[in-house]
This record gives structure tokens, sequence and C-alpha cells, in this order.
């Protein structure tokens, strides 16, 4: 594809990509361009094949070494062991499938997840607007940007307003570039200078426009550099990274252990094979080398079932740090109220002006009449929903009064201007935004005998009023205009909003979303605070905040105005005292963010905009508007939030702390069972016992068996209700503390000694070996099973948890208990794993025994609750909370 599309003029260009500026393209010739071009994306790297990730697991040193034993003990035992050869390969096989499939669950789960955060295009396709993936543009669709968007491919401006671009990702330039449609420019502009054209995968930073695609996917400028680009990488989560570490430490000492038991063995003269197996078997099965896989499946599931309500997840980290969140820094409109705002009041500085100023509010908005009523942005549809009720159709307004240019609104003017010429002839310039804001572009009050000089008494008068409107909790917009003979010298905002005329003020009413009050109780008790960031007035947003219970008693309220005036450090210090902090612009939102951070919290913070960007990215947690947010927004956030709802931030923080300690529980289970494994055998040895309590195949079985269903079934632990009535985590805490540590080997200690307990009493009972180990063996694999239960839950008693609350450990118990079963019960298995059947009173010795821990476990827990009167508190004891 030749690249001239910016030399050629507009006419041009539409007649080579054989389209039309107003209809678009038909859908059926998008999907034949579609089939034709192939989709808007750029080429990734392909996925390895099932073999490269089956043979992947096979390079694990721990599937190494137990080939390897199967060999030797096939070959060393002369074809006689070829039993237990089988059975090792057979568990390896096993492992391979399980280990396979669990990572294409997880990587399908994020996969979903991705897509669900990928970005849309605004499109025209015959002659409507749509919202389509990005990924189904073609050459010759018409799109439509705006201030935030991505652009999502190549085109050329057909026509635009106050259009800027940040193209630093592709140019270098760091300034943004102002954009506009026109002729063609010389043959060989560079890329940088091609002001008619956008370029895909830059940002767009203010205005509007429409624009022509003129390449998708790898045809781009982008596309053809993107070999070279960095691809957003999912990088480890710290607490992956940790469980990475802990299980390599934990991997060395088992291996020495293992190491000591086989001299142990040899000073012993046994059979140097059978050590060599048991001490490869206890490896295996002592080794926790499932840790990292476990936290990684239990992040994506947690991850999975968030989506479902509402939060997406983008970067796996931010799960964690979720937990940690202290403070939620929300926005106003939308997110703790439901932006659909209803004009309540217009007040005119003298009577008989209420209908020019919603005429002007009208005039001056991007409304559009919709098949129910007017669609957009819900301050500028409740203002044309007004004036219409009132007989001043927006449509009818547009076609006496045709809109010749626009300066957009953006939230720092916190304005908005149009220009129309007059049907007398003349331009007609009206403006809307803050009162403040407008108020400081006038120089004239609109009175009875018309426009009169504004006198320091009106603006004070006029700011009042504001106020009294604010503290009614309304939203409350200004309206000015002017009137010129001729035409606007220019479009720049400057020119435009300059010498006005004050005409009103009109005040709306957006009421709070219902379910926001509960999630703010739930803060309060789970130690996290929540404040509001707006834009909109002071008194506007305390009234609100105030009706939410956001604003306590004692709490302060600060605006942009009053930020400005307070050095950092003082901010710092105070900040804690601010709940709510009005009329901000995206700047001040950044400093608010490092204020919390510097006194040790951990912020989650809502934003929309693009100048959002850099304090999402500054937060510990940012959080994207999913229906409002632009595109930039969302590429910088950690989460999106698909309901643009202050409640789900409050569930996002309660599933994270969930999560985190699904994957506590997880580690709890298999790090007790596997020291209560190497305890037993490592004993045995050292105790000179004749014969091993567990040959190297029951150590293998339950290892498969008896450790992994049940951890994964913690993971999938429903969140316990006491999550959010602790304080949040510290973000350094340690995963291992004291008590932690402590708790995993007193319990792994436990299982270990019940099942020496079991072989014991077998000897002592029956005098044989064979009934021995088979009673040990079946204590072992029983015990952990039903420990798995009393692990479900720190610190609440099972009776109030509910013994089958959770579905998953139902069935990792009963696939256990089954299997477990059919090794002990029929014949056939019994030989293979070398156990005999048991006589009744060793069954019950067996069952007496395996339930012991779940007993002791569920009175430690009701001693250590009647001591500290309340569930003990898993992290700093700290209640931001005032
Ligand atoms: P939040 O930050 O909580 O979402 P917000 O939506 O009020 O609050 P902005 O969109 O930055 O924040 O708006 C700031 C102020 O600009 C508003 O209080 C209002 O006075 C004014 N304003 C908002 N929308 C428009 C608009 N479309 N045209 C003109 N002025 C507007």
């Amino acid at each position: 594809m030749d690249h001239t599309f910016h030399s050629d003029t507009l006419h041009e260009v539409l007649s080579r990509l054989e389209t039309d500026q107003e209809q678009g393209l038909s859908l059926q010739e998008g999907e034949k361009r579609l089939a034709e071009h192939g989709e808007n994306r750029l080429e990734e790297a392909k996925q390895a094949g099932m073999l490269r990730r089956v043979l992947g697991q096979l390079k694990d040193p721990m599937i190494l070494v137990l080939l390897a034993a199967a060999a030797l003990s096939f070959f060393a035992g002369g074809g006689q062991d070829w039993l237990d050869a089988a059975i090792i390969l057979l568990i390896v096989l096993f492992n391979t499938v399980i280990s396979v499939s669990q990572e294409d669950n997880a990587r399908k789960a994020l996969e979903a997840l991705r897509k669900l955060s990928a970005p849309k295009a605004r499109v025209i396709r015959a002659g409507l607007e749509r919202r389509l993936e990005s990924s189904q543009l073609v050459p010759g669709d018409i799109i439509l940007l705006e201030a935030g968007d991505y652009v999502p491919a190549d085109g050329r401006v057909l026509w635009e307003a106050g259009l800027q671009a940040d193209e630093s990702a592709m140019t270098g330039e760091s300034l943004p570039v102002h954009k506009r449609g026109g002729g063609g420019l010389p043959q060989d502009t560079p890329l940088a200078e091609r002001k008619n054209m956008v370029i895909g995968g830059t940002v767009i930073t203010g205005g509007r426009g429409r624009v022509v695609v003129t390449a998708t996917g790898m045809d781009t400028e982008m596309g053809k550099i993107a070999g070279l680009l960095l691809r957003q990488t999912q990088g480890e989560t710290p607490l992956q990274r940790k469980m990475g570490e802990v299980s390599k430490v934990l991997s060395l000492v088992c291996v020495g252990v293992c190491a000591v038991m086989f001299g142990v063995g040899m000073l012993q003269h046994r059979d140097i094979l059978d050590m060599f197996l048991t001490a490869v078997a206890l490896a295996v099965a002592a080794i926790p080398e499932g840790l990292p896989a476990i936290v990684t499946i239990v992040l994506a599931m947690g991850v999975g079932r968030m989506a479902k309500r509402n939060a997406i997840i983008k970067r796996l980290p931010a799960v964690e740090t979720l937990g940690c969140a202290s403070v939620i820094c929300s926005d106003k409109t939308g997110t703790l109220t439901k932006n659909q705002m209803t004009v309540l009041e217009v007040w005119t500085p003298s009577p008989g002006l209420r209908g020019q100023a919603l005429a002007l509010g009208t005039l001056c908005g991007d409304a559009k009449e919709g098949p129910g009523g007017y669609v957009g942005d819900p301050t500028e549809t409740a203002i044309a929903q007004m004036a219409a009720r009132e007989g001043l159709e927006k449509a009818q307004l547009e076609r006496d009064m045709p809109r010749q240019g626009e300066a957009p609104f953006d939230s720092v003017r916190k304005r908005m201007a149009t220009c129309h010429s007059l049907p007398a002839g003349g331009t007609l310039i009206a403006v809307k935004g803050a009162p403040e804001a407008v108020l400081s572009r006038c120089t004239q009050v609109q009175g009875p005998q018309g426009p009169r000089p504004m006198t320091e008494a009106d603006r004070r008068r006029i700011l009042g009023v504001g106020s009294d409107l604010a503290a009614k909790a309304l939203r409350v917009l200004a309206v000015a205009q002017r009137n010129q003979s001729g035409p606007p010298k220019s479009l720049e905002a400057q020119e435009l909003e300059r010498e006005l005329i004050f005409v009103g003020l009109i005040g709306m009413m957006d009421p709070p979303r219902p379910e926001v009050r509960a999630a703010v109780e739930r803060c309060a008790a789970a130690g996290v605070r929540p404040v509001m960031i707006t834009g909109d007035h002071k008194d506007t947003a305390v009234a609100i905040a105030r009706d939410l219970n956001l604003f306590r008693p004692g709490d302060k309220a600060i605006d942009g105005p009053g930020l400005d005036f307070l050095p950092q450090e003082t901010l710092e210090e105070e900040i804690e005292t601010f709940s709510v902090y009005a009329r901000v612009t995206p700047e001040h939102k950044m400093r608010i963010v490092r204020a919390w951070q510097k006194k040790g919290h951990v912020v989650a913070m809502t934003g929309d905009g693009v100048n959002d960007a850099p304090a999402l990215k500054a937060a510990d947690i940012g959080c994207a508007m999913g229906k409002t947010g632009t595109d930039v927004a969302k590429g910088a956030a950690d989460m999106i939030l698909t309901d643009d709802n202050f409640a789900t931030v409050v569930a996002a923080v309660e599933q994270g702390r969930g999560i985190y300690s699904n994957i506590r529980k997880a580690i709890h289970y298999l790090l007790s069972c596997n020291i209560g494994e190497i305890l037993t055998i490592f004993l045995a040895t050292v105790f000179s016992f004749p014969h091993a309590p567990l040959s190297p195949v029951q150590l293998l079985w339950l290892n498969l068996v008896t450790d992994s269903l049940p951890a994964l079934a913690l993971g999938m632990e429903p969140v316990e209700k006491t999550v959010m009535r602790q304080p949040p985590r510290g973000k350094q805490d340690p995963l291992f503390s004291r008590a932690f540590s402590l708790r995993l080997a007193w319990q792994g200690a436990m299982v270990g000694g019940l099942t020496l307990l079991a072989y014991g009493l077998g000897l002592r009972l029956t005098h044989d070996y064979a009934i021995a180990n088979t009673m040990a063996f079946a204590t072992l694999t029983l015990s952990q099973l039903f420990h798995a239960f009393d692990v479900r839950s720190e610190e609440t008693s099972l009776f109030r948890l509910g013994f089958f609350s959770n579905p998953a450990m139902n069935k990792a118990f009963l696939a256990g208990v089954v299997l477990q079963g059919l090794v002990l019960l029929l014949p056939p298995l019994q030989g293979a794993f070398s156990v005999v059947p048991m006589p009744l009173p060793q069954w019950g010795i067996v069952l007496g025994l395996a339930v012991t821990p779940l007993v002791v476990c569920e009175i430690e827990k009701a001693v250590r609750r009647a001591r500290t009167g309340r569930p003990a508190p898993v992290g700093k004891e700290a209640a931001v909370y005032r």
C-alpha cells in the first residue's frame, strides 16, 4: 500500500477509498473489506502449541528426577518392580495433564478479560453512528474521535474542532499536535508534520474530529515498526514472585532433608535402591512445587469472579494491592451519583430571561435527539430536555441559528463555547460552564433593557445565588453570550470566551446512586476511607457527600484554589482531615494521591478523562470508568469498572482481600501437609524403623490426591464475611508472619505425629508391618482430607461457616475419599499400592486419628476467639476511618 494519503486532496482520498464522508461504508462493504484486509490489529507472537507446552512441563526438574527414578526402579529391580515404575509413569502423566490444563484455564481466563477491555471505536456505517471493536475497522471507514480516544488506525482528517493529538509514541514530539482538515500536503512531508493525518496508536488529547481510515492493522505506521514496539507484558505479581522464592527455598530444604535421610539410611545399611526411591518420592511429595501455580490459578479465578461483578482487572498485581487499599478517592459524577441530571432551577438576573438562558444552554451543547429523548452528556441533555419542555426544541434552534464552530468543553477551563450565524446576519457566541469560570469572562449583565456593565455587586450576587443552589446539592452552570456583526476572528477558546454578557444560572440535580450509602458503611467497618474528588462546586460536593455519609462531622472540604494555596507539605500534613476535594483539575488529583501515599496509605483512585491518566498511574490502584471513561484512562488504569460505580470499587476491595486470604489458606494447607509428610518419613528413618511407614508410590499418590485438589478448593473458598470487618492489610506485612508460620509448624507436626502413631499402634496390635503401613498411609491421606476443612477459615468455626458451604471443597473431599477408598479396598489396587485389607478395629483407629486434626484445630480456634474476644486482625491495627 502506498502512503500518499496526506498529499491527495480530500476528494481524491475519499474516491480512492471508495467511501462517503456522511454515510460511511455500507454494512456489506464493511464485511467485505474486513475479509480482504484482515482485522485491524498488530500481529502478536504465536501461542506455543500443545506439544511444546507438554514438553515444557517435562522440563521441570522434579519430573525429570521422577522419570529417572522410574527407570531406575525398573532396571535395578530387574523388571520385578515394573509395577512401581508404571505407577510412577502414570503419576507423571497425570500430573502433566493437570498442569497443562490448569495453565490453559488460567490463560483463557486472562485472555477473555483482555478482550473485555479491548478498545472500541465510533464508526459511521450506512449513515449511522455505531460502536465497533477497533479490530473491526477497515480502510474507508469514517470514524469519530474525541479527547481521550486512542486513534485506532491511520486516517485523514475530514473535519475537526480543536483536534489535538499526542504523537510522542510515534514521532517523539512531546507537545500535543494540532490537527486540521483541508487539502493535501507536499508529498515529502515527514510523518511528524502531517497535520492532516492521525496516526494509529497515538492519543487524542483535545477537541473532536471526523476521520477517514486510510490504513489498518499491519499497514499502519505503527504496524511498520510493530516489531520494535514494547508489548504490554503481564508481569508476575509480588505474591507470585514471593511464592516462587519460597518454593525454591523450601525445595532446597526438602532436598537437604532427603539427602540427610538417604545418608542415615546408608549408615543403617538399608537397601540403596529402596532408600533412594523413598528419598526421591519424599522430595517430590514434600516440595511445594505447585505453590506458584496455585497462586496464579487462584488469582486468575478470582479475577474472573470480579469481572462478573463489573470490575475488570487489567494487571494481576492489582488484585493483591486491592486488599491493602486504605483510601478510595472517588469521582462524584456518575460514580457516587447516577449521572442522570434534571434541571430544577433557572435563575436570571432580571425576569423574562428564562427562555434565553435555556436556549443558550441548549445551543452550546452536543445533545442529540434520540428515539427516547436526548442523548449525550447528561449535563447537556438535561438542559435540552428542559428547553424542549418549554417549547425550545434544539433542532429548531439550530435551524434558526446554525452552528459555525466551537471551542469544546474541557475540565481545566470548565467552559464551552459555540458560535452561530444569526438569521438577520451577524454571529451569536454562546458560552456555558462553571459559574466562576464563566463570570470571570463576563463584562456585562443582561438586564430587562439589554446588557449593562457588570458591577462588583452583581458579581457577588450571582456567586451568592450560585452557592445557594449548590448548597441544595445542585450542579450549577452559568450561561452567557456575545453578539457581533461579523464572524469570529478565530475559533480559539480565548477569542470566543471574552467580553461576554451574563444571562443566567441553571441548577440541576443528580441524585446519589442508591447502593453507595451501604458501600460507604462497609468501608467504615473495613477501615477504608472513602473521599470525594470532583470538578463540581464545593457546596454541591459537600451537600452530596453529607447525604452519602461520606462527609462526617469534623471533616473538611477543600477546593482547587484552596489546594493551589496550600504547599504540598502542609497538604500531606492535613490530608487525612479532608473528605471532599472540589473544583479540582486533574493535576490536583496527582497531588492528592501523592499526599495520601506519603501518609502511608494505599490509594485506589477513579478517573475517566485523558488528564486523569497520570493520577491513575500514580495511584496504587487506578480505576477507570468503563462507560464514560476515555481509552487513555482505561489504558493507564489497573482496573476498569464496567458500571462506573463506587460500590463496585468497594466490592473489588472485598474480593481482593478474599482472594489473598484464600491463597493464604491454600498455602497453609499445602505446607502443613508437606511438613507432616517429611516428619513422618524422616523420623521413621532416624529412629531406624525397620520398614518405612510409607512406600514411594504411596507418597506420590498422596502428593497427587490429597495435596493438590483440596488446596485448589481452598482457593475457591467463598469470600468470608469477616474480611470487611478488619482493617486493611499493610502492604509490607509479611505473608509468613510469626503466628502463621507457627500454626503451619504445629499442625504439620500433628499430622506427622498422628501418622506415626497409627503406624506404632498398628505394629503393637498386629505385629504386622503391612497392616501398620496400611494404617499409616490411610491415616495420613484421610487426616489431610479432614484437615482441609479446618483450614477453610483461620478464625471462624466450621459450624458457623457451614460444613458444606464450599462446593469445590465438597467435591475435592469426595474425590479424595473415593479414590483413597478404592486403593484401600479394591484388591488389584491394593496390590499396586502395597496395602493390605485392614480389620475393622484398625479402621476405627484410622478414622479416629484422621478426624483428630479437625477437632484439635477447631478447639484451638475457639480458644483463640475466646482470648481475643473477636477475630484477630490480619494487618496493622491502625484504623484510618475516623
Ligand atoms: P467529577 O469529577 O466528579 O466527575 P464533574 O463531572 O462535575 O465531576 P467536570 O466534568 O470536570 O467534573 O466538570 C467540572 C465543571 O465544569 C462542572 O461542575 C460544571 O460546572 C462544568 N461543566 C461540566 N460539564 C460541562 C459542559 N458539558 N459544558 C459546560 N460546562 C460543563
